[in-house]
């Protein structure tokens, strides 16, 4: 008789509220035969909190793709596991990609155990697109990589979903109104499901005042949602195309100026007699 393989559950924890644990993963940690940690000390309390007694293992940055081996071991042995972070979704900005990348290619049972995610609650809650998003993860910590990293998002027209430090928040603000401009719209979202939970939406131009005002609002864990840059209007001249009709005006009545400078252009017509009508000298 061969034992059938166990299965690896990716397990979401609370982010701040213990209540956010789910029924099912509840169940589930407390049916494993073992429990895959991010940090052995973050973790005990909070499993004896309800009432789970479990082998641990710890899993973390350093030693993920060593540990495989020991995943294959126990799972091919018909054992159970179940893999947590320190909070919120594993993998996540956590831990435990390598592992489930290499057991889903030997053809592992993996099932996710769903629930609190920061970068989601955040999002629901920003009042920001959600159609489409990116999530960023952690800016780069120097501030030139920073500074790189965030211009080459600046055209990007969907939500951006950041992490950020306390210790950093301050800066990264002041980076991304540089970078996206006073008028840019973001949401900080503040030790969410916490006692100090916080969330506010509104232009860098007058969140950046606010943080800085409340040393207290720049303590504890961040969300920055980020509102993707507005689509180049379509009926905007760029200052070349104003000064073509403004040369053109000079000699020719306005509508056939526009006419011809939508020719020579590719734009339309109307967009050059609308900027020729509301701004005629
Ligand atoms: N796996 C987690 C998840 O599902 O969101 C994220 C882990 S990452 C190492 C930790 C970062 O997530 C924090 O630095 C902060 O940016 C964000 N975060 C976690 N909990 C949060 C909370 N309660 N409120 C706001 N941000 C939080």
């Amino acid at each position: 008789m061969t034992i059938p393989f166990g299965t690896l559950y990716i397990v979401a924890t609370p982010i701040g509220h213990l209540n956010d644990i789910s029924v099912r993963a509840l169940e589930t940690l407390k049916s494993v035969d073992h429990i895959a940690v991010e940090d052995t000390r973050h973790s005990a309390p909070l499993l004896k909190q309800f009432g789970i007694h479990k082998p641990l293992k710890a899993i973390h940055d350093h030693n993920e793709r060593h540990s495989v081996d020991w995943f294959i071991k126990e799972l091919s042995a018909g054992k159970s596991i179940a893999l947590i972070s320190d909070a919120g979704t594993p993998l996540i900005a956590d831990p435990g990609y390598h592992i489930v990348s290499a057991l889903q290619s030997l053809g592992f049972r993996i099932s996710p155990i769903p629930g609190a995610c920061a970068l989601i609650a955040a999002l629901s809650a920003s009042g920001l697109a959600t159609d489409h998003f990116c999530f960023e993860g952690f800016l780069a910590a120097k501030t030139s990589a920073r500074f790189t990293q965030l211009t080459a998002r600046s055209h990007e027209p969907y939500t951006m979903v950041f992490y950020e430090a306390p210790h950093r928040i301050v800066e990264t603000l002041d980076a991304m109104q540089q970078v996206f401009g006073l008028e840019r719209i973001v949401c900080i979202a503040r030790e969410l499901t916490k006692t100090f939970e916080t969330i506010k939406t509104g232009p860098l131009s007058a969140i950046i005042p606010w943080l800085n005002a409340d040393s207290n609002q720049q303590r504890g864990e961040f969300v920055i949602v980020v509102a993707g840059a507005p689509a180049p209007d379509k009926h905007d001249l760029s200052l070349d195309e104003q000064r073509l009709l403004t040369l053109l005006r000079r000699k020719i009545p306005l509508k056939a100026a526009s006419q011809l400078a939508a020719e020579y252009t590719g734009k339309s017509k109307n967009t050059f007699y609308d900027f020729g009508i509301t701004h005629d000298e």
